[in-house]
């Protein structure tokens, strides 16, 4: 039988690149999306395949309805099967009161956290209903949880991304189609790259298991929930903070 078929999406850095890498390790064959980072989606790629396993990488805004779609229906073609959809791809924008954030900005925001989970999970439902069984899963953070002063246009895109994950959970898991969400917490990527030492000295002391987040430990919560280890597992928002919100 054929190895089971990911695609994650954002995988060129961060969690995504550890997700893709993840479930290489454990088998999967892994479509690593990207949208502008080709070198290190390629670097991916090439990690996996020296594990043994398969990736290709595929360029796509998931921002994009047309992207989107060409995505998905790129796996299907090569593969002949799609089992997982990781929407992980995300931005997130400087620290900010709600009142400094543009027009421009609010919907940059939306577009590629809340339109890049809706476009392809919207392409990818027909051939998990086909297949009568399929895995997704949305990555939001613990600020769409529990809201983050200074991150409210981002603690409400993430907000977004919870409820759809547990509405789509209940409309899909008759067709054998499991939703879950992973919330991380503060994890060390890119994203945070901006934060100063005594930032994350700060943030390392509020975490109850005392240190940051790494993006494997991410990636290992998104490959269980991927897996057929949480097959009775949907709807859930599995948070990934070393208990900095309970
Ligand atoms: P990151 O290191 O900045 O990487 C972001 C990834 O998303 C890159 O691979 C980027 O691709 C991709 N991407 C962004 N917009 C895209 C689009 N429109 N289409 C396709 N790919 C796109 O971020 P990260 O820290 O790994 O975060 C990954 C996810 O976790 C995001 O959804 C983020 O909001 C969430 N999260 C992160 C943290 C944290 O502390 N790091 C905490 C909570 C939640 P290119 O490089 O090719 O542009």
């Amino acid at each position: 039988m054929s190895a089971p078929v990911a695609i994650v999406t954002g995988a060129s850095r961060g969690i995504g690149a550890a997700t893709a890498l993840e479930l290489g390790r454990r088998g999967w064959s892994v479509i690593v999306n990207y949208k502008t980072s080709r070198e290190q989606a390629g670097e991916v790629c090439r990690k996996i395949q020296a594990l043994g396993g398969e990736a290709i990488a595929a360029q796509g805004d998931v921002s994009l309805p047309e992207e989107a779609a060409q995505l998905i229906s790129q796996a299907v073609e090569l593969y002949g099967r799609l089992d997982a959809l990781v929407c992980n791809a995300g931005i997130a924008l400087p620290q900010m009161l709600l009142t400094d954030v543009t027009d421009r900005q609010w919907h940059e925001l939306f577009a590629a956290d809340v339109d890049g989970v809706f476009y392809p999970v919207r392409a990818a439902l027909p051939h998990f209903v086909r297949a009568k069984k399929g895995a997704i899963v949305t990555v939001s953070s613990m600020w769409g949880q529990v809201g983050g002063s200074c991150e409210v246009a981002y603690s409400a895109a993430k907000g977004a991304v919870i409820a759809f994950s547990k509405a789509l959970a209940k409309e899909a898991g008759p067709s054998g189609i499991r939703v879950n969400c992973v919330c991380p917490g503060l994890i060390q990527t890119d994203m945070n790259a901006h934060l100063a030492p005594e930032d994350l000295d700060a943030l390392r002391e509020e975490t109850p298991l005392a240190r940051l987040g790494t993006a494997a430990d991410v990636a290992r919560a998104v490959c269980f929930l991927c897996s057929e280890e949480s097959s009775f597992v949907t709807g859930q928002v599995l948070g990934v903070n070393g208990g900095m919100v309970i």
